[in-house]
């Protein structure tokens, strides 16, 4: 098989990796060397559907002898295979680096016939990269988990980040869809990596010179919809990874369906906009003070689909609102739908000099329609819509939102 024709196979295999985002590390080149990365580190591009795809994105191979309903490149799955040798995904990422098509490596990888002998292979290409050609552009590894901790150890040292995929929110998941993978397993492969990044960390604190371990920390993969499970335990498994591995992110990744899919997965792949709320709900979450638990409800364990999960709160929590911007803490203000962090920073310095009215929070382009309802300014103590009207969901929405909302605006009142 020629080149081109495995580069065409292995990087389509890859696009189902979503994890693919730059992980901000800083590298410089040295003198002998070849390429850095500069803190955007890896160049990436977004598809018509919205996926981050690295231009260098491959698998190094789609053989797999694991059989993983969800995926395409299962041991059962009738699809052409195509596999790599460590020397030419050195040779593609050399080659494509001085033609300037690309700032780094995204590699990945099914399983050749063990997770070591795969690890092995993967922990080639980039010792070869940044020791024989002192490549240092930016790279993001898969982990393979169950991979012995000597050849993890062994990546870290030349990676920028490593990443180990979760694939389901669930062991009971797991056991339905991916038979041959453990939680267990893979949470060890994830331990493992935290374990190198923060002896690594501490070495540097007292030695400057000390060996860097995947700078730029480790995230994972959740596929999403190819279950039942529900956002909330989607979420708690995130906040659980978040917490106990300190993983920079964990990345949603909507099911595909595919032509004679197994009879286990769903006809459909869940709406895109799942995804989108998961993302803005992992975000509240890290920057915004919320808990995972605070953004579903036992009732429903799932997040709105119509309205972002930081107006859906605010909404189930009316008692809390209207909100003094002159007075109220900056935990408080960053709980206020349409108040980002940054436009939250500024009014808090704003605050130091003068009182924040409502043409400074104009000035600001905070979304007026939207944060009206929850705070009071000097001179418009008068609310601009009361909190208590039974259509202030559909009044806080874009007008393009609305025809997507009216829908379920019967049931969203009730609910509210
Ligand atoms: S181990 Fe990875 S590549 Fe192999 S079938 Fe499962 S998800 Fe796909």
């Amino acid at each position: 098989m020629s080149l081109t024709t495995k580069l065409k196979f292995l990087a389509e295999a890859a696009k189902y990796d979503v994890s693919c985002a730059s992980g901000g590390s800083r590298r410089s080149g040295s003198k002998d060397g070849l390429g850095h990365t500069d803190g955007h580190s890896i160049c990436h591009s977004f598809t018509p559907d919205g996926r981050c795809v690295s231009l260098l994105k491959i698998l190094l191979t789609n053989y797999c002898v694991y059989d993983c309903v969800f995926c395409v490149n299962r041991v059962s799955s009738d699809i052409p295979r195509a596999a790599f040798t460590p020397q030419e995904v050195v040779g593609l990422t050399l080659d494509f680096y001085r033609r300037n098509y690309i700032e780094g490596l995204f590699l990945s990888s099914g399983i050749f016939r063990s997770p070591d002998d795969t690890m092995e292979q993967l922990v080639a290409v980039v010792r070869t990269l940044r020791q024989a050609h002192r490549f240092g552009g930016y790279i993001h590894l898969k982990a393979i988990p169950g991979a012995s901790q000597g050849l993890i150890e062994e990546a870290g040292r030349w990676v920028d980040r490593l990443s180990a995929n979760i694939e389901l929110p669930t062991q009971a998941d797991l056991v339905q869809l991916a038979p041959e993978k453990q939680i267990t397993v893979i949470e060890g492969t994830m331990s493992q990596i935290q374990e190198g990044v923060q002896a690594a960390r501490e070495e540097k604190s007292y030695r400057r010179a000390a060996p860097a371990f995947a700078p730029a920390g480790q995230s994972t993969q959740m596929v999403i919809g190819a279950t039942p499970s529900t956002d909330a335990t989607i979420l708690a498994t995130a906040a659980h990874l978040y917490q106990s591995y300190g993983l920079r992110r964990v990345y949603y990744s909507a099911f595909s369906p595919y032509p004679h899919a197994d009879p286990r997965l769903p006809l459909q792949a869940p709406p895109l906009v799942r995804e989108h709320r998961l993302y803005q709900a992992d975000w509240l979450t890290r920057f915004y003070g919320f808990s995972m638990e605070e953004l579903t409800t036992t009732d429903d364990p799932n997040l709105s689909l119509d309205l972002d999960p930081k107006l859906a709160w605010a909404l189930r929590h009316r008692d809390r609102f209207p909100v003094d911007v002159n007075r109220a803490s900056r935990e408080v203000l960053l709980r206020v739908p349409g108040l980002g962090y940054k436009n939250v920073a500024k009014i808090l310095s704003i605050r130091r000099y003068h009182r924040v009215t409502l043409d400074d929070l104009r000035k600001l382009h905070v979304p007026l329609r939207r944060v009206r309802p929850f705070v009071l300014t000097p001179a418009h103590s008068e609310r601009f819509l009361r909190l208590d009207r039974d259509d202030l969901p559909s009044l806080l929405v874009k007008p393009a939102q609305l025809e997507l909302f009216s829908a379920s605006l019967d049931t969203l009142s009730g609910q509210l």
